[in-house]
């Protein structure tokens, strides 16, 4: 499959529900992979009739067709960023997954001046917390952060289903995102094989580049014009193997030295990351939700539960079948309900919990390099495809390595000269 990223601008306000409270629900601020792919579906649907063999390569089949959320912004800010808890990013932004990975070392151990530019602001002294939202990369390796200025809150009049006309004393309010004066409005991606994606060109030109998402469509919500860019190849967009190692030496290199100062750190050691910037889905053989990818990839070190955890090298050793053995070192994700509406049956869909946008795994391999290089291998395959249930809706996306962490391992901010 290639990647062809696609942008979106509304035509209409856009209201995207966080759950099915009709009258008192918050809104999100992303259109999920799976309202673009019942969209289109739906669009499919309306031409053809009915559902053939093309209509299951495109919907039904993850291995020739996924539709990716639409964003706000190009890029999804990780679980372990943080910044001031007064003044975002113009005052600090840091990345704590690499200051994370040295207190699993140190269990408690690092001292509190230490740690200071990863708990406070350096410019107000305020706290640092969790930073969440959408940014985009700008010259000179400057970050960008989407604003989120564009709710608006409309009140709507209720409609008697009796009389279609309006209902007395029945008044809703409804939050929605309107349209920007930027050109783009959203950013996604579509991966496909060049048959699916020429009948998703075809099927998108009949209707104008014009797809329909979200709620209260029927009241002239949810209007879009899609437009794809330039289909590139999908290791494109991945972080590239070669910087792994890169990633590994700079993490150990950043551990050992000031002002953390780990001991024992074996620079040989091959560390790495998973990153989950669009949220997954994992069951275990018990299909059961779980946080840990090891459930659904054998070859990766579990998670250990917290009486097994401390300290780290005690941690049990996962032996690999190839040779060396590997260690999960730690993790910062969390459980979210996944919510939807079936439109064919006319019912919601079953509530799932799914791993949250932006959940990141650190591990340690060691090992020789020809065994090393086998769990490159699976490394390279798990980029390429992925990983966990839904994944034709955007599920399961994985970034190995993620260059956030490095960029922003210390203090950093957006106005900086
Ligand atoms: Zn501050």
């Amino acid at each position: 499959m290639k990647r062809t990223p696609i942008t979106a601008k509304l035509l209409a306000p856009i209201a995207l529900k966080r759950d099915r409270q009709s009258d008192r629900s918050g809104s999100v601020r992303s259109v999920a992979g799976t309202a673009v792919r019942g969209a289109l579906a739906f669009l499919y649907l309306q031409h053809h009739g009915h559902a053939d063999g093309l209509f299951n390569r495109l919907f039904l089949n993850e291995n020739s067709c996924r539709f990716g959320p639409l964003d706000p912004g190009p890029k999804h800010f990780p679980l372990t960023a943080a910044s001031c808890k007064r003044e975002g990013i113009t005052h600090a932004l840091v990345d704590q997954l690499w200051y994370r990975t040295a207190q699993h070392y140190m269990a408690g151990l690092v001292e509190e001046s230490a740690e200071s530019t990863w708990r406070q602001c350096e410019q107000c002294s305020a706290d640092l917390k969790g930073h969440d939202g959408f940014w985009e990369e700008k010259e000179n390796n400057n970050l960008g952060e989407m604003k989120n200025d564009r709710q608006h809150v409309a009140a709507h009049v209720g409609i008697d289903r009796q009389t279609a006309t309006a209902a007395e004393s029945i008044l809703y309010t409804l939050e929605s995102t309107l349209p920007s004066n930027e050109k783009k409005d959203l950013y996604g991606w579509i991966l496909a094989d060049d048959q699916a994606l020429e009948a998703l060109k075809e099927l998108l030109k009949l209707e104008d580049y014009r797809i329909s998402v979200g709620h209260h469509r029927t009241r002239g919500y949810g209007d879009i014009h899609i437009q794809l860019d330039k289909t590139v190849e999908q290791v494109d967009f991945e972080s590239r193997p070669e910087n792994w190692d890169l990633w590994s030496q700079r993490l150990t290199g950043f551990l050992s030295s000031q002002p953390l100062s780990v001991p024992d750190i074996n620079s040989e050691h091959f560390y790495f990351s998973l990153s989950f910037p669009t949220g997954a889905l994992f069951v275990d053989k018990f299909l059961r939700y779980s946080l840990d990818p090891a459930a659904m990839l054998s070859w990766l070190s579990p998670m250990s539960s917290i009486d097994d955890a401390f300290p780290i090298q005690s941690r049990p050793l996962h032996q690999l079948s190839s040779g060396g053995a590997m260690q999960w070192v730690t993790a910062v994700t969390k459980h979210e309900p996944l919510r939807g509406w079936n439109a064919a049956h006319g019912l919601p869909r079953q509530d799932e919990w799914s791993v949250a946008r932006g959940s990141v795994y650190v591990y340690c391999f060691q090992g020789t390099l020809e065994q090393r290089e086998v769990l490159i291998q699976h490394l390279k395959t798990l980029s390429k495809d992925g990983v966990g249930l839904r994944r034709n809706e955007g599920f399961g996306t994985v970034v190995i390595s993620d260059d956030f962490h490095y960029q922003f391992r210390n203090q950093w901010r957006s106005n900086r000269d």
